[in-house]
């Protein structure tokens, strides 16, 4: 069978630990075998960024603008152990928020559903994808602790010297207080975004605040929505057949509980942290969440939404066997290779991409699976692999498919 050709390059950047061991892995069984795989390569392990002075992270994000998909691999965020292990110049930021900042882009988290692998909440047939905005509110603050009675206000200045004020409270004795903030610009790229993501994968979006108690700040971004979806997107939405749907944020979890999934969820930044976490756990599992960053311009960058595994890259530098799951990493690849093909118009990458996915599935579903999902799914003696044995399997089966 000839090579599947690529038009435009896409925009690959390694990463970091045992992540790093399966990207390469990866690449040798499932992609380079069939496509004449055309990237440009960007090296966002550790290493290498603190050589660049982190430069590489900032190149790899304006390559992302300027061809439009991008591929990442989990990349460790430095703390205090990592500036001694890897011996750093600098705590180096996370690749991801610069990255996120660079693009100005929202994240989608979906999970990846099996068969055998059932979420806790019964109903939940289909994935629900979260999207995050990732700026201001609780994670901007300004807090004071208050030592004893008197008045805490409000105090806007304009720059032609004019003030405004609000009363917060006038305390009579001990408390705390907390001044939070969001910019216009912000909010409205993050309705963007999920706009675009919805009409992109065809589903329904919902958004919900606390409008009614905060009458101005959550009001603001229901506001801005619906702004944007009656000006730019109502009509486009009713011809891709899907609904934009505002409600309270209760009663969006009352809902979600009860739903059969199958649509995004976008969420304010707190809202989005905790609930991430609440759909990522009941999903079934952490390996098999997949997770995209889309730019309010259409920009497109892939990536699992676990981290480097580092456990278990210490046990594979120890010579141990490992049974690392490399189900999401995979799926960020056939996310941005679908998303390279739709642009390019070369369906044949698309249509590889689809396979590739119905293989990991399949694989996991005739019972062959790594550790993780083994300790967890519903099917009866699923044969463990480990991480390498676990790609080939998913090869022989995208093989029989292709
Ligand atoms: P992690 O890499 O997500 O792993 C946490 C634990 O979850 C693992 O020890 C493992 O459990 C399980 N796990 C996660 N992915 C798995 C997979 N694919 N297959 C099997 N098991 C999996 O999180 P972490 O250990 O807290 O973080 C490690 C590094 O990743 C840190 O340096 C952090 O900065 C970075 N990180 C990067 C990203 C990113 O680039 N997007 C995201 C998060 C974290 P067991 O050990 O019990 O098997
Ligand atoms: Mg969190």
């Amino acid at each position: 069978m000839a090579k599947i050709m690529m038009k435009t390059p896409l925009v690959e950047m390694d990463g970091d630990e045992m992540t790093r061991i399966l990207w390469q892995m990866i690449k040798d069984e499932l992609l380079t075998p069939f496509i004449e795989l055309n990237t440009e390569y960007y090296d966002l392990g550790l290493e290498h960024r603190n050589e660049t002075n982190d430069q590489v992270t900032a190149d790899s994000a304006e390559a992302t603008k300027k061809y439009g998909v991008a591929v990442k691999c989990a990349t460790i965020t430095p703390n205090a152990a990592r500036m001694t292990e890897y011996n750093l110049k600098e705590m180096w930021k996370s690749p991801n928020g610069t990255i996120r900042a660079i693009l100005d882009g929202t994240v989608f988290r979906a999970p990846i559903i099996v068969k055998g692998i059932e979420p806790c909440v019964r109903n939940w047939k289909k994935p629900i994808t979260i999207a995050r905005h990732a700026y201001g509110d609780v994670y901007k603050n300004c807090e004071m602790k208050i030592p004893g009675a008197g008045k805490v206000e409000l105090v806007y200045t304009a720059e032609d010297g004019s003030q405004q004020r609000e009363l917060i409270h006038n305390f009579t004795g001990v408390g705390v207080v907390q001044g939070q903030h969001n910019i216009e610009a912000s909010i409205e790229s993050f309705a963007k975004s999920c706009f675009n993501y919805a009409l992109d994968t065809k589903q329904d979006l919902w958004f919900a605040t606390k409008d009614t108690i905060s009458k101005k700040y959550d009001h603001t971004f229901k506001d801005i929505f619906q702004e944007i979806f009656d000006k730019e997107y109502k009509t486009k939405f009713e011809e891709a057949g899907i609904t934009y749907f505002y409600t309270l944020i209760d009663d969006a979890v009352a809902r979600v509980m009860k739903s059969e999934g199958g649509f995004i969820w976008a969420c304010k930044n707190y809202d989005g942290d905790v609930m991430s976490d609440m759909v990522s756990s009941a999903f079934g599992s952490l390996a098999m969440m997949t997770s995209v960053l889309v730019s309010p311009q259409g920009v497109y960058e892939y990536e699992a939404a676990h981290g480097t595994v580092q456990r278990h890259y210490y046990k594979h530098l120890q010579g141990e066997e490992t049974s690392t799951n490399s189900v999401a990493t995979i799926f960020a690849w056939t996310g941005a290779l679908r998303k390279r093909g739709e642009l390019d118009q070369t369906p044949e990458l698309c249509n590889f991409a689809d396979k590739l996915e119905e293989a990991c599935i399949k694989t996991i579903e005739d019972g062959k699976m790594t550790k993780d999902l083994a300790l967890i799914t519903t099917l009866e003696n699923p044969t463990v692999l480990n991480s390498h044995d676990f790609i080939l399997a998913i090869r022989e089966t995208l093989e029989k498919m292709l």
